[in-house]
């Protein structure tokens, strides 16, 4: 069964490099019937904290990634490290190290004057006496010869020199482990099957691997994802605007435009632009992966954002509209229903956030007009215009967007104007503004009362 695993260091939010590896793996184990597992790796405990846990775990909830398992805390593991540790020093396959600080400097600056590459040479290898007053390092036994094999179901084959991987600390003078053997220790318990995750990992493979072998352990499969980069093609950073998935949905984009957004940052199918979730399970494949650098496209993830908010269920968008209308401090549940002004609004919103806050006038007067629309089109002819629609809405019965438009155009047709010289001060009246969804519909969703009582403002 097919076994994959997100495993974040928590010292951060969840960016987007990190969100697409989630993804990533995810989509890997949904394809396969398999199981995503949620391993936290907090066990530097100098830059690991509980916001950061929380913050990774809120963006993957926002985007549906949903695990099988965990999440796991390594912080909660050490007595299995230290047994793996244990054991290893038994088996003769890793030892203790009582090199200090000064002479690992000397050696270094030594090598580096005989023009050799900076490694560690094996010197406590064969020491059979503890050094007093020196706790210990563990180091892995590294062979000497041969070459480690990489087969990355993304890269191909890449091949690495033993002799370039020296005998790495797998655990610290105080005890704790280093990332190299938790990443072991836990792929291997739990059990997964493939490890995909971004190939600035991919030097730490061969040195894995070495050590699940010399557990007797089988490797899992391994894919590492090219890199995201900036518009610019630089290493993507905040410099270049949002990095973190929260402030995605701060900036109003549904989930499911960044999901699909995030899957193109690497993979294709063809042309084609917009999947859904049950097509991207269907289609994706690791060996479809790009072996280059991917870089970030704003103006697609808006273009993408658009298609899912008019295309998607006005319902599912108004679930997330009314978090941003929480925002202006609306309370969603009055009326009118969010759905209806997500259907008013949608054509012509970029982000939720945008639709938010030219939706707040359905719920709330607003403070001030729009300087430039209120001197245009709220005085001196429009004044009589103005007044004769008041007449002509409040003498409705029926407030329907079809009624609503007969009464506009009869007092058009009455005072022989163009429609348009008619509903423009009836729009910055109602709205403040000089953009709205068609009038009648703006009335419509405003309410009769609302609408009378904001003509009145404008008149007085
Ligand atoms: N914790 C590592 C990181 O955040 C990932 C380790 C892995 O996927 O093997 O970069």
């Amino acid at each position: 069964k097919v076994r994959t695993r997100f495993a974040p260091s928590p010292t951060g939010y969840l960016h987007i490099g990190g969100a697409r590896t989630a993804l990533f793996s995810w989509l890997y184990a949904r394809k396969h019937g398999g199981d995503f597992v949620l391993r936290v790796e907090d066990t530097d405990l100098a830059r690991s904290n509980a916001e950061s846990v929380n913050a990774i775990l809120e963006g993957m909830n926002w985007l549906g990634l949903e695990y099988d398992e965990g999440p796991f805390y390594q912080t909660q593991r050490f007595e299995r490290y230290r047994e793996v540790v244990q054991r290893l020093l038994d088996e003769g396959k890793a030892y203790h190290c009582y090199c200090t600080k000064e002479e690992l400097d000397a050696m270094r600056a030594e090598q580096m004057a005989s023009k050799q590459k900076p490694r560690y040479d094996g010197r406590c290898r064969h020491r059979t006496e503890p050094r007093e007053g020196v706790e210990p390092v563990v180091r892995f036994r590294n062979a000497d010869d041969g070459v480690t094999v990489v087969e990355d179901m993304v890269r191909g084959r890449v091949v690495f020199q033993n002799s370039e991987l020296d005998d790495l600390i797998i655990a610290r003078s105080d005890g704790s482990p280093t990332y190299n053997l938790t990443v072991v220790v836990d792929d291997w318990d739990m059990q997964i099957t493939h490890v995909i995750r971004g190939d600035d990992h991919l030097n730490n493979t061969p040195r894995q691997i070495n050590i699940l072998k010399a557990l007797d352990v089988e490797p899992p499969k391994y894919a590492h994802l090219p890199m995201i980069l900036g518009p610019d093609g630089t290493k993507l950073s905040k410099r270049h605007g949002a990095v973190s998935v929260m402030q995605y949905r701060d900036d109003g984009f549904l989930p499911e435009a960044l999901i699909n957004y995030l899957v193109r940052l690497g993979w294709s199918h063809g042309d084609q632009e917009v999947f859904t979730l049950e097509e991207l399970i269907e289609l994706f494949d690791i060996v479809d992966v790009n072996h280059s650098a991917s870089a970030i496209n704003p103006d697609k993830l808006l273009w993408l954002n658009q298609h899912y908010i008019k295309h998607s269920d006005p319902d599912h968008v108004a679930r997330h509209l009314s978090w941003h209308m929480g925002n202006h401090g609306i309370d969603p549940s009055a009326p009118p229903p969010l759905r209806e002004v997500v259907t008013a609004q949608r054509e012509r919103a970029k982000t939720l956030a945008e639709m938010a806050a030219n939706s707040v006038y359905f719920y709330r007067d607003f403070e001030d007009y729009e300087e430039k629309a209120a001197r245009k089109n709220l005085t001196g002819d429009a004044r009589p215009v103005l007044q004769a629609l008041h007449a002509a809405l409040e003498a409705l019965g029926d407030w329907t967007a079809e009624a609503i438009h007969a009464a506009v155009e009869g007092v058009a047709e009455r005072l022989e104007l163009k429609l348009g010289k008619v509903a423009q001060p009836l729009r910055v009246a109602v709205t403040g503004g000089s953009v709205s969804p068609p009038i009648d519909q703006t009335l419509a969703l405003l309410g009769k009362d609302r609408t009378l009582a904001r003509i009145g403002r404008a008149l007085d």
